[in-house]
């Protein structure tokens, strides 16, 4: 059991908190589901991105997904192999390709005609060959929130299997690429299995229809998704989803790549926070919090739900409140209607599956500084980034004041 109380009054709120060993505990349930088969897991860097964090799954085994070059960088320092690093992403400039290449990372997974063109263009500039994977848009519903669908045509991400075609012809044909592997992600927080197995089963089809060509790939890159429980969905088990996957590839000697994100990451972590007021507009009852939604904006900006757990003496009746925190937008919520006792100032909530897309989609809005960020192992707790302080906000701009 982890003493909130104690870090809360240690390092103050808002605050997150990341238990590695539960993060252990996902990675080895999901590579144990691939046992059998040729696979790496490369941690999709975006889902939270402290060093600490990526080192803590390079030091596994665990590659990188990343989708800027700045994850890359993070990657390479937090000591994963660049024969695990896989660079994604629609829109990737000049420079940070240039950069992919010199890197040598396992492959630059490219997701468009023209994308390939400057990919091809850059890498004979370098006197290069650059490894590829196509992203592939399988035009399948996730059945998950539209923001997060990523593998329909109404989605920017990947081509479609004409095209998808074409480049890998187009990629063999050239002396500077070297096309090495197929890549779809169609949704992030899946939970429904069957769009999944449709979409391995249209791209393993492809995969099948390019050898017939001598198109050989090594790669069957499942991107992320996998879904976790925040409230109380019924979430897929790993073991499911590797079959699943594996069943799509029979007689295919392909490794599996698989870029888990929030199954590594979301519930290993809490955020902490605490009350600072209680308010009620005629019959709305507020609970003011010194979190907000630059610290998690999930909630604001998904509506998702985070099930959040009050550490308080109070034994008052429950009744239904908003959390709220300090920024100047009504958008800044953390619950809405959620049933809790009257809380004093200084008791604290603990805000549940807050792992992945909370400290990363943090923001500085209304000058607030960053959270600290502490990582829990066995029984220690050490800070793994520390609190922005108002000098580091103005840093860039003081200089030209
Ligand atoms: C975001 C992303 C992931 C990780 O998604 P999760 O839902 O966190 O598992 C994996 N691959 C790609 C290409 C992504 O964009």
């Amino acid at each position: 059991m982890i003493n909130f109380k104690e870090l809360a009054s240690e390092y103050k709120t808002p605050l997150y908190v990341y238990d590695l060993d539960y993060m252990s505990a996902q990675y080895n349930a999901l590579k144990e589901a691939f046992k059998g088969r040729k696979s790496i897991l490369a941690y999709a860097v975006k889902a939270n991105s402290n060093l600490s964090i990526v080192k803590h799954f390079a030091d596994m085994g665990s590659g990188a997904d990343c989708v800027s070059i700045g994850e890359v960088r993070r990657a390479f320092l937090a000591g994963v192999p660049s024969y695990k690093i896989i660079f994604s992403g629609v829109g990737k400039s000049d420079d940070e390709i240039k950069e992919a290449i010199q890197k040598d990372i396992l492959y630059i997974n490219v997701e468009s005609e023209a994308e390939l063109g400057r990919v091809e263009l850059i890498a004979k500039e370098l006197n290069s060959t650059c490894r590829i994977s196509v992203r592939v848009n399988p035009n399948i519903d996730p059945k998950t929130h539209p923001y997060i669908s990523t593998g329909l045509h109404d989605n920017k991400f990947g081509v479609d299997l004409n095209s998808a075609k074409r480049m890998y012809i187009f990629a063999k044909n050239s002396a500077h690429l070297d096309p090495v592997g197929i890549h779809f992600h169609i949704g992030s927080q899946l939970t429904e299995l069957e769009p999944i197995r449709e979409a391995a089963i249209i791209v393993a089809d492809l995969v099948r229809s390019l050898s017939t060509i001598n198109i050989e790939l090594k790669f069957f890159d499942i991107g992320g998704g996998l879904g976790v429980q925040y409230n109380n969905e019924v979430t897929i088990k790993p073991y499911d989803y590797a079959q699943a996957i594996l069943s799509t590839l029979t007689a295919l000697d392909l490794t599996v790549i698989c870029e888990p994100g929030r199954f590594l990451t979301a519930n290993a972590g809490y955020f902490l926070t605490k009350v600072l007021y209680e308010k009620q507009n005629g019959q709305k009852r507020f609970v003011v919090v010194d979190g907000a939604m630059n610290d998690l904006i999930r909630p604001s900006l998904y509506n998702a739900y985070h099930k959040i757990e009050a550490i308080t003496e109070s034994k008052s009746a429950e009744s239904k409140a908003d959390i709220v925190g300090p920024v100047c937008e009504s958008g800044d919520f953390l619950a809405k209607n959620y049933t809790l006792p009257k809380l004093e100032h200084n008791d604290l909530l603990v805000v549940h599956s807050a792992g992945a897309y909370g400290f990363g989609m943090g923001s500085n809005y209304n000058t607030r500084g960053r959270s600290a960020e502490i990582a829990i192992k066995g029984n220690t707790a050490k800070m793994i980034r520390s609190r922005e302080s108002f000098e580091d906000l103005i840093a860039l701009e003081k200089d030209f004041l």
